[in-house]
């Protein structure tokens, strides 16, 4: 059947300053990537804005209107040491979010089996109230509130593979018995939070990974504790935050995975999904900032969302 590329120039003008890590060329790597002829029965669709009130059910809607007004005219705005804003920003992350809604109402739809959403800047460390890490608005937690919201789905899951713990949107979650976040992550790593103890009410599964772990740990963290959870969980739509910086050549973390590991998971998920959730996934880019490695690795895992 069909998988859906969601993805907007407009993400390529979201520019945090020379030398950060999070450079527009990522989503140039990734974009070359998925021009080989192998990709070229993807779907490719426009990502459109998203709506204010999509936002609003992660980002009180004052907050989301306080930090687009925060985009500056010319150069750069600071929000953290890491986290800076430049003219392209706010259409950066209005696409960005848009891109997942957008997904999310086709593959609800029926218009395809899956999509990833080749998008920047990542969501994943985005509070409610507190944009962070490279992240304004936290798009994967968006799109599972428009599931659950606007298309009445009683349970969404989102999968976390990125090297990172997804701080914002296991915030976002943490108290929702309809929303499940599992995460594999290396700890202790940025942001400082993933410990197996945070369970949220029964719907935060965390799997902290020692740094330099490799495939073995991750394959057997996924295994034994991710795959079982989502699992009982029952998700009707799952939501991957597929984050490439877990790989070894990776400049910011240690876990040693390789593109055949980000194959392995997504089959992993992709297999849960299909018992559970008619196939339905909804794939978005995160972190990864080895710009071969980056490339390399979301092609693996697009490779696998294609072949079901
Ligand atoms: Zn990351």
């Amino acid at each position: 059947m069909t998988t859906l590329l969601f993805t907007h120039p407009a993400c390529l003008e979201h520019d945090p300053g020379r030398g950060h890590p999070e450079s527009p060329d990522r989503l140039r790597a990734v974009l070359a990537a998925l021009a080989a002829p192998e990709f070229a029965r993807l779907e490719r669709r426009e990502a459109p804005l998203a709506a204010l009130d999509d936002i609003g059910r992660v980002h009180p809607r004052a907050f989301a209107e306080r930090l687009l007004a925060a985009v500056p005219q010319a150069g750069h705005a600071g929000i953290d040491a890491d986290t800076v804003m430049s003219p392209g920003s706010g259409e950066a992350a209005l696409r960005a979010s848009g891109a997942v809604v957008a997904a999310v109402d086709a593959v609800v739809a029926g218009e395809a089996d899956n999509a990833f959403c080749a998008v920047r800047p990542p969501g994943h460390h985005a509070e409610p109230l507190r944009p962070m890490g490279f992240c304004l608005f936290n798009s994967v937690a968006i799109g599972a509130l428009r599931a659950r919201e606007a298309h009445g789905l009683a349970r969404v899951a989102v999968v976390d593979f990125d090297v990172h713990h997804g701080n914002g949107t296991q915030a976002r979650f943490a108290d929702d018995p309809t929303l499940f976040y599992a995460s594999t992550h290396q700890y202790p790593l940025y942001p400082g939070t993933g410990a197996a103890s945070e369970t949220g009410v029964g719907n935060i599964v965390n799997v902290p990974l020692p740094p330099r772990a490799g495939s073995q740990q991750f394959r057997l963290g996924m295994t034994r504790t991710v795959l079982p959870a989502l699992e009982q969980f029952r998700p009707e739509l799952v939501l991957i935050s597929a984050g490439f910086d877990a790989h070894k050549s990776d400049p910011l973390a240690q876990l040693q995975l390789d593109e055949a590991d980000f194959t392995w998971a997504t089959e992993q998920i992709l297999a849960v999904a299909q018992a559970h959730a008619r196939g339905r996934v909804v794939s978005t880019l995160e972190g990864g900032y080895d710009l071969r490695a980056l490339g390399a690795s979301a092609a693996a895992h697009v490779r696998v969302l294609m072949s079901v």
